[in-house]
């Protein structure tokens, strides 16, 4: 017994001198420590510096410290940090209302992370058909290769095994379709189903998008039978695809957006969007979070939503992505380890052969930081002021990468 505590914390050392020190293991840490940001730069401990085109998967949407951010950061942390939400806080209202005025909805919940986004539009979701339409609806449906959280509820919405291994008993009251299958959707909508929640483009299951007409039939089936619709834009939302919601694209308004990601420049924050017949769901006491919303977060939101809406940065999210997407076509044709180049705006996704973690790995060697989404599929997620030069320069180290 003795010999086999110290052989396993042998192996607890081994693994702290390869980084992470007394962290739990749950992410797989590459050994660079970064530790200065500046636009689509950062620089490591030892000085070498780096061209960021995964942007904190799809958080630093305004680029490294962004000037008008951190100004409102720092002027808020001179004034107040914290009072709760059992008092008015004006940053919050205003944010909140920014939010409403350039997009489909009316009511606004923060919180702190996409999962809580996720959790309370579910819980809104839920809580809306059982006390406001009184269809005691439950049932949420979802799509395979979906990704949605890594709470108990949010985990079990994500259409993919990995991430439920080892986590049961799951919650009860979800179901999953293919994506961009309507057949298969039809068939698996009830009498119970409560919400339909999707990703406009499907992003940690490998940069896919859903089809137009798909997303307009989903929309008049919810219609037609009293079923809302959830759109998880933490990923897809604040700009990132060219439009500062993704379901922009469609010709559609959904019920209820979550958001994080990229909603607080790299600050932690979360955020449901709902149209106004939701809002009565959640009563006092129905709902909430301690940190939800706090003075500083809500001036980080604030200043990140009046910069991208301010600056046309959708706008220009989408003419760098065709950029980015065209010159990618170019330096990779005739590549035979490339299936598929693809993308809406700045998410863009490299399909390859093989799996691609070397090829992540010798991006960062030659000074370009990327991700994958699934095994094998390298993602791009610059940020949305990233210039024509440094997706020429990031471009051509993705085409050596590329060709080894
Ligand atoms: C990252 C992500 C989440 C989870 O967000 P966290 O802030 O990590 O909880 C949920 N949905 C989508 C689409 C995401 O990309």
């Amino acid at each position: 017994m003795g010999d086999t505590k110290q052989s396993a914390a042998a192996t607890a050392v081994t693994s702290v001198t390869e980084g992470g020190g007394p962290l739990l293991p749950t992410y797989g840490r590459y050994p660079l420590a970064l530790v200065k940001g500046e636009g689509s730069r950062l620089w490591d401990e030892a000085g070498n510096r780096y061209l960021d085109f995964m942007s904190g998967i799809a958080v630093t949407n305004l680029g490294h410290v962004p000037p008008k951010v951190k100004e409102a950061l720092v002027g808020q942390l001179d004034r107040l940090w914290h009072v709760s939400n059992l008092f008015r806080i004006p940053n919050q209202e205003e944010a909140a209302a920014l939010l409403t005025a350039n997009s489909f909805g009316d009511a606004v919940f923060f919180c702190n992370s996409g999962a809580e986004a996720n959790e309370a539009a579910i819980k809104l979701a839920r809580r809306y058909q059982q006390k406001v339409a009184g269809t005691g609806r439950y049932e949420i449906v979802t799509f395979r290769n979906s990704f949605h959280g890594r709470t108990l509820a949010t985990l079990t919405a994500t259409g993919q095994d990995k991430v439920k291994d080892g986590f049961a008993p799951l919650p009860e009251g979800f179901r999953y379709v293919a994506f961009n299958d309507l057949a298969a959707l039809e068939e698996a909508v009830t009498d119970k189903t409560a919400a339909i929640m999707l990703e406009m483009v499907q992003a940690e299951g490998g940069i896919h998008a859903a089809e137009r007409s798909y997303v307009q039939a989903i929309r008049k089936l919810c219609d037609e039978q009293g079923i809302l619709l959830i759109v998880d834009e933490v990923q897809t939302g604040m700009g990132r695809t060219g439009k500062l919601f993704a379901y922009e694209h469609y010709g559609i308004e959904p019920d209820i957006i979550s958001l994080a990601k990229g909603l607080g420049s790299g600050f932690p924050v979360g955020a449901i969007v709902a149209r106004e017949k939701l809002r009565e769901a959640f009563g006092p006491g129905s709902h909430g979070s301690t940190f939800g919303g706090t003075p500083i977060a809500t001036a980080v939101v604030k200043a990140t939503v009046e910069t991208i809406v301010g600056d046309k940065l959708p706008e220009r999210a989408a003419e760098m992505g065709e950029y980015l997407l065209s010159r990618l076509r170019e330096a990779l044709a005739g590549n035979e380890t490339v299936v598929d180049v693809r993308g809406l705006g700045l998410i863009v996704g490299i399909e390859c052969k093989e799996p691609v973690a070397d090829r992540i790995t010798a991006a960062q060697k030659k000074g370009l930081l990327v991700i994958s989404a699934g095994p094998n599929v390298i993602r791009l997620l610059p940020n949305l002021l990233v210039t024509k030069e440094e997706i020429d320069e990031a471009v051509s180290i993705l085409a050596e990468v590329t060709a080894e």
